[in-house]
């Protein structure tokens, strides 16, 4: 029976590993220059998909109350917006049917969709190529007042990356189940989390040597994250 502590511990260490082979980024072969292309059309681009957006709201269900996302309150508008990231995805190949938004103040300042295929890379999901063009955008690691709109449940990865970058909220689409029905792992790897199976080793070793790093670095004074 683990306690509750111990599985915090081991979602924390997960999330820490995932994060760090994550931290050089899903920036392959032309993705780089495909983001800075994205991110100098950014603004119009984003103003003409909010207008479809908006418009394919009004034609479909009355559940966007015009909340405009300015008040907390999750708006359709941007989930369209990373409906149409993942579209985008799908077609050109890049990976799985997910797309991401990230929204401040109402206004979106990063985007992404499922790279693994394109990248060969297993971190390179929506939510983390979001994270990353909303960081870059504005200029900081630190997400606080940022919500994300994202077209399926977070994996542990990227809901540990949501919680190292503090943002406030995340509004998902499809469930982790949802996931699983069409072959994705995320459900999977939750329950590895929860302690209901195992499909990796995750074992202490060399705490002690380990340990003279994290004393070396505690002794500076270090910005703290
Ligand atoms: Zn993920």
């Amino acid at each position: 029976m683990a306690s509750s502590s111990k599985l915090r511990t081991l979602v924390g260490i997960v999330a820490a590993l995932f994060l760090a082979i994550a931290l050089t980024g899903c920036s392959s072969a032309g993705s780089d220059t495909a983001s800075t292309e994205q991110d100098a059309a950014s603004q119009t681009e984003t103003a003409s998909q909010a207008q479809t957006a908006e418009q394919s709201s009004a034609n479909g269900s009355d559940e966007s109350t015009d909340t405009e996302g300015t008040d907390m309150q999750p708006s359709s508008e941007f989930m369209q917006i990373a409906i149409s990231e993942a579209y985008q995805g799908i077609q050109a190949g890049d990976g799985g049917p997910f797309g991401s938004v990230i929204v401040k103040d109402g206004e979106i300042v990063g985007r992404g969709r499922n790279r693994v295929l394109a990248n060969n890379d297993p971190t390179c999901h929506g939510e983390m190529e979001a994270i990353r063009d909303a960081c870059r955008n504005l200029g900081t690691h630190d997400l606080t007042g940022c919500e994300l709109y994202t077209t399926a449940e977070p994996c542990p990865m990227c809901l540990g990356a949501v919680l190292w970058s503090n943002m406030d909220a995340v509004y998902y689409g499809c469930t982790r189940e949802d996931s699983a029905e069409i072959g994705f792992r995320d459900d999977a790897f939750y329950r590895q989390l929860n302690g209901e199976e195992e499909t990796v080793s995750l074992q202490e070793f060399d705490r002690d040597t380990c340990r003279q790093l994290f004393d070396d670095y505690a002794a500076g004074d270090a910005q703290r994250y």
